[in-house]
C-alpha cells in the first residue's frame, strides 16, 4: 500500500472546524447520459477549439514568464461582454476573474468572512456556499426557503436584520431549485444587509430576469455579482469564473488573491472562448427550449416540477429519492440527489440525452414513483 496509508484523517492535527466534514462530491461516474453537474451539453465548435489551440500555442511561447497578475485583457473582454448583455457600462476595474466562480467565492470569504464573522444562505441552495464559508472559519447560518422552494423575501430581510451577517448569499437562478429573484427582491435584501451581498448568477444567461449588475451603482459598497463561464459558455473544463462589483470592492480582492492565480494558458483560452460568445450562447436558446419540453413531459408523467429559470430542473414528489436516483442510474442516466426529500435534479442535456432521461422517468413513474 502507499507509504503512510495507515494514517487516517482522524490522526491528523486538522483544524477543529474541518473534523468530520465531507468533501464536495458530485459523483463522476462513467455513464452514457450524465445530467448531474449542470454543464452545457453542447461541445465547443470547431472554430472555438481551433482558436483556443492557436491562442494557447502562442501563450506557450511565454511560459517562462509569469502571467499578467491582474488579467487585464481578459477582464476587459468580460466587461465588454457584460456591457453588451446588461446595458450597464462596465470597465476593467469592475471585473475580477479567477479559476471558476468557486475561487471567486473563496476570495470573497477570505476578504469579508473569517473567524468571528457570519455568512447566511437560504437553503436548499448551492452547497459550496456553506463549504467555502466553513473553509474560512466563518460561521454559517441558514434559513429555509418556503415549501415550494421560493424565497420569502420579507422573512429573509427580517432574519438579516436579526443576525446582521457579514456575508449574504443570494443565488439567482438558485441551484438546485432553478428559481430566480427580481431586482426588487435583491434591492430589499441589499438595503438591509450590513455586510456584503453576493448574488451568485452562475446560471444568469439561462434566465430572462435582469441581472443584479443593474444595482451596482446604487450599492457599490456591498453588492457583488458572481458569474461563470462554466455553464452557458460551455467552458466548465477551462475553469473561469468572474465577478462584477465596484472598483473598490474589486481592489479589496487583490489583498487575498494569490499572485499569478490565473495561468497564461487559462487567460489565453478564456479570451479565445469569449471571442466565440455569440456562437456558444446560441446554444442557450436550444437548452431553454429543451427545458420546456422536459418540464412538460415530466409534468404529464405525474411529476411535480419546480419552475426553472436555469439549465436544470428539480422534480418530485418521489416516495424515496435515493431509490429513484438508482433507478435512473440503472437505466444509464446519472442525475443528482441533493438530499432534498422526495426530489431529484436533472440537468437539461442534448435532445437525445433528454429523451433517455424522459424514458427512464416514464419507467420510474410506471413503477409508482
Ligand atoms: N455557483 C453555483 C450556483 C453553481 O451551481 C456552481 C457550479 N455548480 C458554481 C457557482 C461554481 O461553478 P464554477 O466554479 O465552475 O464557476
Amino acid at each position: 500500500s502507499a507509504p503512510g496509508a495507515r494514517f487516517t484523517l482522524a490522526d491528523l492535527p486538522l483544524r477543529e472546524a474541518l473534523r468530520g466534514q465531507h468533501a464536495y462530491g458530485a459523483p463522476q461516474l462513467d455513464v452514457p447520459v450524465a445530467l448531474n453537474t449542470n454543464e452545457n451539453p453542447h461541445p465547443p465548435s470547431r472554430a472555438l477549439v481551433d482558436d483556443v489551440a492557436e491562442s494557447v500555442r502562442q501563450a506557450a511561447t511565454v511560459l517562462h514568464r509569469y502571467p499578467d497578475r491582474d488579467a487585464v485583457a481578459l477582464r476587459a473582454d468580460l466587461a465588454r461582454y457584460l456591457t453588451g448583455r446588461t446595458g450597464v457600462e462596465l470597465g476593467v476595474e469592475n471585473l475580477w476573474a479567477a479559476n471558476g466562480s468557486n475561487e471567486i467565492l473563496q476570495q470573497l470569504l477570505q476578504a469579508y468572512g473569517g473567524p468571528g464573522r457570519t455568512a447566511i444562505g437560504f437553503v436548499p441552495s448551492y452547497s459550496m456556499h456553506s463549504i467555502i464559508t466553513g473553509g474560512t472559519d466563518t460561521t454559517w447560518v441558514e434559513m429555509l426557503r418556503e415549501a415550494d422552494f421560493t424565497l420569502d423575501v420579507t422573512a429573509a430581510v427580517a432574519e438579516i436584520g436579526r443576525r446582521a451577517p457579514d456575508v449574504v448569499f443570494l443565488t439567482s437562478p438558485n441551484n438546485p431549485t432553478g428559481q430566480s429573484l427580481s431586482l426588487d427582491d435583491i434591492r430589499a435584501v441589499v438595503s438591509v444587509a450590513p455586510g456584503i451581498v453576493i448574488v451568485d448568477e452562475a446560471y444568469g444567461e439561462f434566465s430572462d430576469r435582469p441581472s443584479a449588475i443593474a444595482l451596482l451603482d446604487e450599492f457599490g459598497d456591498r453588492l457583488v455579482v458572481t458569474r461563470t463561464m462554466s455553464k452557458a459558455f460551455a467552458f466548465a473544463g477551462g475553469r473561469l469564473g468572474y465577478l462584477v462589483a465596484s472598483p473598490a470592492l474589486v481592489e479589496s480582492l487583490l489583498l487575498v488573491r494569490l499572485p499569478y492565480h490565473l495561468s497564461v494558458v487559462t487567460q489565453a483560452a478564456a479570451r479565445a472562448a469569449l471571442r466565440h460568445a455569440d456562437d456558444t450562447l446560441a446554444t442557450v436558446a436550444a437548452i431553454v427550449a429543451e427545458r420546456g419540453r422536459v418540464v412538460a413531459e415530466l409534468t404529464a408523467l405525474g411529476y411535480s416540477v419546480v419552475d426553472s429559470d436555469a439549465n436544470f430542473v428539480l422534480f418530485g414528489h418521489l416516495t424515496d429519492a435515493a431509490i429513484a436516483w438508482q433507478r435512473f442510474l440503472d437505466r444509464g442516466v446519472l442525475i443528482r440527489d441533493l438530499r432534498i426529500p422526495g426530489h431529484l435534479r436533472a440537468t437539461i442535456g442534448l435532445a437525445a440525452e433528454n429523451d433517455a432521461f424522459l424514458r427512464a422517468a416514464a419507467e420510474v413513474a410506471a413503477d409508482g414513483l
